[in-house]
């Protein structure tokens, strides 16, 4: 049994949903695209499954937030594939690849050969056995990566409520899930082994305030410390956590967000490997020709920080799919990829932007006490990355076009002094030259860009007209 198609892409999440809007944009013919995945339901926004998927009043259910609502364009949902003659088989896994061969084996039996290979199977949960720890399977014991998984975490909140709940691990699951565990009046208790939250990102500054914020709605933090065991009932069910030299822990519920794996195995002495996921070039080709990576999948190099890197964000999987097709369908009008880094998280009523890398020394800047501030990475002498927590559409615009320019920065203190409007001044008047899209431009690098030091009041009253209207708009986006 088999079947053939020009373009099959593999894997069904972000990024394939992304990529078959791009094909329609394209003008892919009908029956010559192919999806094929594990997943039962057609492609959709996975942030929105730590976030409105878990409120407690009126949560997101699909197909509201099918891709691409996230980028407020069409949401796709299976009747657009339908429509488009686009292929999509779901609920099958691609158990086996042959890329020189150029075709897949499904668990169904089937072989489906191409002609290019969009690869984008994601990255999956670390489970507790890779730690040598056990209970995984446990009823109450939830992970989170897919839509089975949210739909089980949702059962096992509904089944406890007022009750305690342990998350294990500081990282963006952790924080996620912990405040969509409090805003579900459990008692949560976070537990990690770094010295804060979100190590990977956050200074310790940074880190302090959303603590704080979290310690302020209930929340226990219990750091530089690992999970080394559950006690069970006799149903099976985790009773306790314990935990290396800092006892044990009364629990009705556990969420476990210690990581993630990429999905490469199907390619592994097929492809060449880097970063634990599929090396791209600039047009997010593999090293086999025919075959593409995208997503969390791919590692693939970074022009602005000068390096490949693997990225688990959201923004990457989607500009890195559209990429591919691009790269595919019109090899001769695409470059490379020149992606500036960007990720966001929403929790509470809080809300974050980082643009860049974050290497080399912080700049923190704005009011910590209050609810707007951030930082700039400095290394080498430029401006290389920049968060801002509680900023508007434009702030976060201006701290992104910032960091694309990656300006020289010649005295830290100044910088701090001028904090924010730093990056406002360069937004305010971009030189002739700069860059025209601040996530995939032309990744222009000013050396000595003469700077506007000072905001004029006028930006400031219409950042503050925009600010109510993103902060009105941001209350009902739920991805
Ligand atoms: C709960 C959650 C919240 C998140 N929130 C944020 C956020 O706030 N901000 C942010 O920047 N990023 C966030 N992310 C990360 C972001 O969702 C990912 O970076 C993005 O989904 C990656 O897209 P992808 O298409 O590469 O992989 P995925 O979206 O994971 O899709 C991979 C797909 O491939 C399928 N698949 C894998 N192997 C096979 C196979 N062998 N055969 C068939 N199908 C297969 C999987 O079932 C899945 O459908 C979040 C992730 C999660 C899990």
């Amino acid at each position: 049994m088999g079947r053939a198609f020009v373009y099959v892409i593999v894997g069904g999440g972000v990024a394939a949903g992304y990529a078959a809007h791009e094909f329609v944009k394209r003008g892919v013919s009908r029956g010559e695209l192919c999806i094929i995945s594990e997943e039962t339901v057609a492609p959709y926004e996975r942030p929105a499954l730590s976030k409105g998927y878990l409120f407690p009043e009126a949560p997101a259910r699909l197909p509201s937030f099918h891709c691409c609502v996230g980028t407020n364009e069409e949401r796709l949902a299976p009747k657009w594939y339908k429509e488009h003659g686009i292929e999509l088989i779901l609920g099958t896994r691609v158990k086996s690849a042959d890329v020189r061969r150029k075709t897949l084996l499904t668990a169904t039996g089937e072989t489906i050969s191409y002609k290019y290979l969009i690869v984008a199977t994601g990255a999956r949960a670390l489970k507790l056995e890779e730690f040598g720890l056990n209970g995984s399977d446990a009823a109450n014991v939830c992970y989170l990566r897919d839509l089975a998984d949210a739909d089980r975490l949702v059962n096992v909140m509904k089944s406890c409520p007022g009750g305690n709940a342990v998350v294990i691990g500081g990282g963006y699951i952790g924080m996620e899930c912990t405040a969509s565990l409090v805003l579900n009046k459990l008692n949560v208790t976070m537990v990690f082994p770094e010295a804060h939250c979100l190590a990977r990102l956050f200074t310790p500054k940074i880190a302090k305030y959303y603590e704080e914020f979290y310690q302020s709605k209930g929340v226990k933090f219990i750091k530089g410390t690992v999970l080394t065991s559950f006690d069970f009932n006799s149903d099976g069910k985790v009773t306790a956590v314990n935990l290396r030299n800092s006892g044990k822990l009364l629990v009705d519920m556990v969420v476990i967000g210690i990581g993630i794996r990429p999905n490469a195995s199907l390619f592994e002495g097929q492809l060449t490997m880097e970063k634990g996921g599929i090396k791209v070039n600039g047009k997010m080709q593999s090293s086999n020709s025919s075959v593409f990576a995208v997503g969390d999948v791919a590692a693939f190099p970074v022009k602005v920080v000068g390096e490949t890197r693997r990225l688990e964000h959201v923004d990457s999987a989607r500009k890195t799919a559209r990429h591919a097709v691009a790269s595919i369908m019109e090899p001769g009008k695409t470059g490379d990829f020149d992606y500036l880094p960007f990720f966001y998280s929403r929790v509470f009523t809080l809300s974050w932007q980082f643009y860049g890398d974050n290497a080399g020394e912080v700049v923190h800047f704005g009011d910590f006490s209050g609810s707007s501030f951030g930082a700039y990475w400095i290394h080498k002498g430029h401006l290389v990355g920049s968060f801002l927590e509680g900023g508007t559409k434009e702030h976060y615009e201006a701290i992104a076009w910032a960091t694309r320019l990656k300006p020289e920065i010649k005295d830290l203190s100044e910088l701090e002094r001028q904090g924010f409007d730093f990056a406002l001044s360069l937004r305010q008047k971009p030189p002739s030259s700069g860059p025209n899209d601040i996530g995939g431009g032309l990744g222009l690098i000013v050396e000595k860009p003469s700077y506007a030091w000072h905001a004029t009041a006028g930006v400031i009253v219409a950042a503050s007209i925009a600010a109510f209207a993103y902060w009105y708009g941001r209350r009902r986006r739920l991805w």
